[in-house]
């Protein structure tokens, strides 16, 4: 089973790396595949372009077997919908290998209104990172979209291509990318929030500080 985590790595740090280990423990995932998505239309400086924010993921990813970059959805145009990722990931890996989307239980409360939403289950498996003790609410139109597809059992994922949704309890980190350019933007250091060696590119490049940007090249 391949699992997909969807972000805007701006820049990735530790909350992400730990959330893909936890989930690839908990559910015997194959790997993970880490989308940067593209440019968002609308958001505010100071930020890192999509070629900036994938070549960091590509560090910090180097040397953790399982875990992969995937470049899709960097030169996508407009916003990188989930359901044409899925759609294109199908094209490339078949309809019968298991997937399973990883997003967070606020992502996961808002999945209604995702493009296509009444759609992605039938392209891909869900896991829903939960918080130690958290009992997850689900509003009505989540719970008309869930049925019955909630277990608790991983094997039910490996066994289907796609359909079911799992709860999976995990670390919780409260890092946000937010933070660490606020951090960086004052010159306190995001040191220990994030891989040594992404702090390090991020510095040399100045990027989320007063210099003037540079793309990074992939390592
Ligand atoms: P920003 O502050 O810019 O929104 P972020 O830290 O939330 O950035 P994203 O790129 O938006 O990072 O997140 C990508 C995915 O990783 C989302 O599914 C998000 O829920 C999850 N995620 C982000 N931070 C954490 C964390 N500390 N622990 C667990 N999951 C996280
Ligand atoms: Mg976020």
């Amino acid at each position: 089973m391949i699992g997909l985590l969807g972000g805007t790595f701006d820049p990735i740090h530790y909350g992400h790396l730990r959330v893909a280990l936890e989930m690839r423990e908990a559910l015997g995932l194959d790997e993970v595949r880490f989308l940067p998505c593209g440019e968002p239309p609308h958001r505010g400086r100071p930020g890192a372009d999509a070629k900036t924010r994938a070549a960091l993921t590509a560090i910090a990813l180097a040397g953790e077997p399982g875990f992969v970059l995937d470049r899709r959805e960097l030169t996508r145009d407009g916003p990188s919908y989930t359901y044409d990722t899925l759609r294109s990931l199908r094209e490339e890996y078949g309809e019968q290998r298991p997937f399973c989307l990883i997003v967070g239980a606020d992502a996961f409360a808002g999945l209604p209104s995702w493009h296509r939403a009444g759609d992605l289950l039938g392209l891909t498996h869900i896991a829903v990172a939960r918080r130690p003790g958290e009992t997850p609410v689900i509003a009505p139109p989540l719970a008309a979209l869930l049925g019955d597809r909630l277990t608790e059992n991983p094997a039910d994922l490996s066994a289907a291509p796609a359909g079911r949704v799992i709860w999976v309890e995990v670390t919780q980190l409260a890092i946000s990318a937010t933070a660490i350019r606020e951090r960086l933007r004052q010159g306190r250091s995001p040191r220990f929030l994030m891989p040594d060696a992404v702090l390090d590119a991020i510095r040399k490049q100045g990027l989320y500080g007063r210099e003037p940007q540079r793309a990074l090249t992939d390592p």
